[in-house]
């Protein structure tokens, strides 16, 4: 695959495209000033990032979407440049309620579709508008929802010509298959956003995503921003790795740049955030080199099954995905 600044999209088993390079716009909405999304994302279009990962639940999908009209109003892009990617949260998981989530999602982006909707998670919470439903000890109130029903809702938001395309994140490889053997099923998920970067290269999940013709998106390519409140820090810092910092050092790069090309160069489209205009014009800086098939193995060997984001405080959901092997 031939790899450009300009051109870096991969076929989707649906017939759209999805760019291989594209932005997080997670940041802790404690601690985040308002407007920072904005800049960053309006940045980023000028940059060339034409993929954009949001969410309703990181709160700041309003400024996003307005960044993205802006840079049409501006004339930078048309909104067929754009593949904006929302998700549908853990409390909208009953299909009466799917439709009314996406439907927030773009009232927030001022926008008439999504390029890509996915499953947040495929654990369910208490329905509602409450994102973190607890009870009065402080436990996560949990519902049972049927991922195959939460799927027909989504087929028929496809239908109704709302989302161009659906997917799926966090989803292990039983998750997977449950959808994929939907009785009835309509539109299979295009892919499958989760955890991946040197460290944790996923190449069991790569393999059945593969044979699937479902593109693995990587959540935290970089190695997240190590916040202790949800991050695993016995995981050591990636970018502080030796083995990315001295290839990194070869081609003139640092180790970020080396993680996403590493993932984008076998296929994986990969979502750094970052809201510091240099970081932002630097992470899109990986279409000018390309590393070699010696050290694309060598990159793999430093996976250590090891995830930053583990999500424990549900790890007693029924359908907490990180159990099983992959
Ligand atoms: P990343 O691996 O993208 O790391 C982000 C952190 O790295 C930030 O602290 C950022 O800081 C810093 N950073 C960015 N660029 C550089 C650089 N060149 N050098 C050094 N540090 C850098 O982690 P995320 O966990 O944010 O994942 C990316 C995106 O993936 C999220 O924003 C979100 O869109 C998505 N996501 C999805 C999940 C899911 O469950 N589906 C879970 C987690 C993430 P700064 O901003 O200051 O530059």
């Amino acid at each position: 695959m031939s790899l450009s600044a300009q051109s870096h999209s991969v076929p989707l088993s649906d017939g759209n495209s999805m760019p291989l390079m594209g932005i997080g716009t997670y940041g802790d909405p404690r601690t985040t000033p308002k407007g920072t999304a904005y800049e960053a994302v309006k940045l980023a279009i000028d940059v060339g990032y034409r993929h954009i990962d949001g969410a309703l639940v990181y709160f700041n999908e309003h400024e996003v979407g307005q960044a993205i009209r802006d840079k049409i109003a501006d004339g930078t892009v048309k909104r067929e440049d754009i593949f904006y990617c929302g998700k549908l949260w853990c409390t909208y998981h009953t299909p009466e309620m799917v439709r009314p989530a996406l439907e927030k999602t773009l009232k927030a982006l001022q926008l008439d579709y999504v390029d890509l909707y996915i499953v947040e998670l495929p654990i369910a919470f208490k329905p509602g508008d409450v994102f973190y439903p607890k009870d009065e000890d402080g436990k996560y109130i949990y519902a049972d929802a049927d991922l195959c029903a939460t799927w027909a809702a989504l087929e028929a938001c496809k239908d109704a010509g709302l989302v161009k395309s659906l997917g799926v994140s966090n989803f292990n490889k039983r998750q997977l298959e449950l959808i994929l053997s939907k009785p009835g099923l309509k539109h299979k998920p295009v892919s499958n956003q989760v955890e991946c970067h040197p460290y944790f290269t996923q190449p069991k999940l790569m393999e059945f995503c593969s044979l699937h013709d479902i593109v693995i998106v990587g959540y935290s390519p970089l190695g997240t921003s190590r916040d202790a409140s949800w991050v695993n820090l016995k995981c050591p810092p990636l970018l502080e790795d030796e083995l990315l910092v001295s290839i990194a050092k070869k081609y003139n790069k640092n180790s970020a740049q080396v993680s996403l090309r590493f993932n984008v160069q076998r296929g994986v489209a990969v979502i750094p955030k970052s809201f510091t205009s240099q970081r932002i014009k630097d992470n899109f800086q990986i279409f000018d080199f390309s590393l070699t098939s010696e050290e694309m193995k060598q990159i793999e060997g430093l996976n250590k099954n090891i995830r930053f984001v583990e999500l424990l405080m549900w790890s007693d959901h029924p359908e907490y995905p990180f159990h099983d092997d992959y």
